[in-house]
């Protein structure tokens, strides 16, 4: 296995599912640092170069190519790798969707991401792949995790039932990178991200996650209390809800808003007082991330992290400064199985045919597990208060209802991203103004 894997501007990046909110993100970030090679694959979505956000005019879109391919289709995967040979993979294709998908679904759910994981972890060893990134979630943790969650809490419980298929897919993408680094000598990393929001998400009322619903209901509801029909027609022309677009009549548009919970009560004061149904109480707790910051992240580690910095630092819960390669930052504090911490820090890595590529005689003292890295912010927020900070930024003046009949969900749900900050990585973008520059880019304002 060759040691040299440092991330060159023109290295062979291969990012699976180039076209999703994250692949699309991580390709931004990446040709924002000048990487000029980065080839992705494409599926169903017609793939968009337009839409990136390119901040120098050096920097060209051209740098990122797709092709067609079908990550199911195990010979199409190898024929893919064979060619392209890339050096470096982004594991970011799967199959996605909300609770109500994830429960009906459950056999695609667990074959499509057991599959797509395998052919391209499998396909990145038989090929030499320098270093991949495999992407999970926060569905991995039990369903009481205790909060926030820290890495370590994988497997102590019983998962959320509607979404465990889902969840052990992901569950053994993790454990595959921890065995084929231990056996083979890769260096592959997982990482969680926590809900990620930023442009190019999900608006569609029928399937969309609670912070661009509540964008656009508030939107909407601007607009109705404004009795700015011309905006509203505009909103239902980008994106119709149930098939009503701008077209329809006014009847029409009232009745399908006040389906979503984009009611109007009364007039007041010459206007309309307009109120946004919401589900719940208002109380329960999440955290969400800018989807160019957890990009950002991803990046990151992919540059400056490899899997031995991450043992090395679980082993020694000590932060790892920039540029500090494993060797220099070898363990000068005292530890609970210095043998064991040595072994894993100080063998070289290769393909060892015996025993552990990593030189770990794993015995039960000194297990690798829990190896993956959230990506999160460590704040969350209510329900009531996003809302409220969603209708302050787009100066709503009506009513928040929060529908008490309707289920909670989880009451808490947060990551504990100390890991991540002590391997040297801390996000930038704060909830208000993701959320503000999310509004611009979605009155077609900003190409953020
Ligand atoms: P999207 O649905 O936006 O993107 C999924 C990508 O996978 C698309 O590019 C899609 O291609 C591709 N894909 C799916 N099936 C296939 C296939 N059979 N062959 C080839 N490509 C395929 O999902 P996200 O970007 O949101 O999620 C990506 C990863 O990030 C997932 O692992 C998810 O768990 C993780 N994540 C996402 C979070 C979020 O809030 N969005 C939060 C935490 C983690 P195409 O569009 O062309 O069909």
């Amino acid at each position: 296995m060759n040691n040299n894997v440092k991330m060159q501007k023109s290295s062979k990046i291969f990012v699976a599912g180039g076209t999703g909110l994250v692949g699309s993100a991580i390709i931004e970030n990446l040709l924002n640092k000048g990487y000029t090679n980065i080839v992705a694959n494409y599926h169903t979505r017609v793939p968009n170069n337009s839409k990136f956000n390119i901040k120098h005019s050096t920097l060209k879109t051209n740098s990122v190519r797709y092709e067609k391919l079908d990550l199911l289709d195990t010979v199409a995967t190898e024929a893919f790798f064979k060619q392209e040979k890339p050096e470096f993979v982004f594991l970011a294709a799967a199959k996605v969707g909300g609770i109500i998908a994830n429960n009906t679904y459950r056999a695609d759910f667990i074959y499509e991401n057991l599959q797509i994981q395998n052919n391209i972890i499998h396909q990145s060893y038989l090929n030499g792949v320098k270093k991949l990134m495999f992407l999970g979630s926060t569905c991995i943790y039990p369903k009481n995790c205790p909060q926030p969650m820290k890495e370590e809490y994988l497997l102590t419980s019983e998962l959320e039932y509607t979404n465990e298929p889902y969840a052990i897919a992901k569950i053994a993408g993790i454990k595959m990178c921890e065995s084929y680094n231990l056996q083979y000598g890769t260096n592959y990393i997982s990482v969680m991200p926590t809900n990620l929001y930023g442009p190019n998400d999900n608006f569609d009322l029928e399937k969309s996650h609670v912070l661009p619903a509540l964008i656009r209901k508030i939107h909407l509801g601007k607009a109705l209390e404004d009795n700015n029909w011309d905006a509203i027609r505009e909103d239902l022309n980008k994106l119709p809800i149930e098939g009503i677009d701008g077209s329809a009549s006014e009847k029409e548009i009232l009745y399908i808003l006040d389906k979503y919970g984009i009611k109007s009560l009364n007039i007041k004061h010459s206007k309309l007082n307009i109120s946004i149904e919401i589900w719940g109480s208002g109380k329960p707790r999440r955290e969400f991330l800018w989807s160019h910051d957890m990009a950002d992240a991803c990046v990151f580690l992919m540059e400056n992290r490899d899997f031995k910095d991450i043992i090395s630092q679980q082993f020694t819960n000590t932060p790892i400064t920039n540029n500090l390669s494993l060797s220099q930052s070898t363990i000068t504090q005292p530890m609970a199985d210095e043998k064991s911490c040595e072994a894993l820090t100080q063998s070289p890595i290769t393909n060892a045919p015996s025993g552990n590529a990593l030189g770990v005689h794993q015995s039960l003292s000194n297990e690798v597990r829990n190896t993956h890295i959230n990506i999160g912010t460590g704040v969350d927020i209510s329900i009531k208060e996003l809302a409220e900070t969603i209708k302050e930024i787009v100066g709503f003046k009506g009513e928040l209802y929060f529908n008490t009949e309707k289920p909670d969900g989880t009451m808490k749900k947060l990551t504990d991203p100390s890991k991540l900050h002590s391997l040297g990585w801390h996000h930038k973008v704060e909830l208000h103004d993701g959320i503000r520059r999310m509004y611009e880019w979605y009155k077609g304002k900003t190409n953020e």
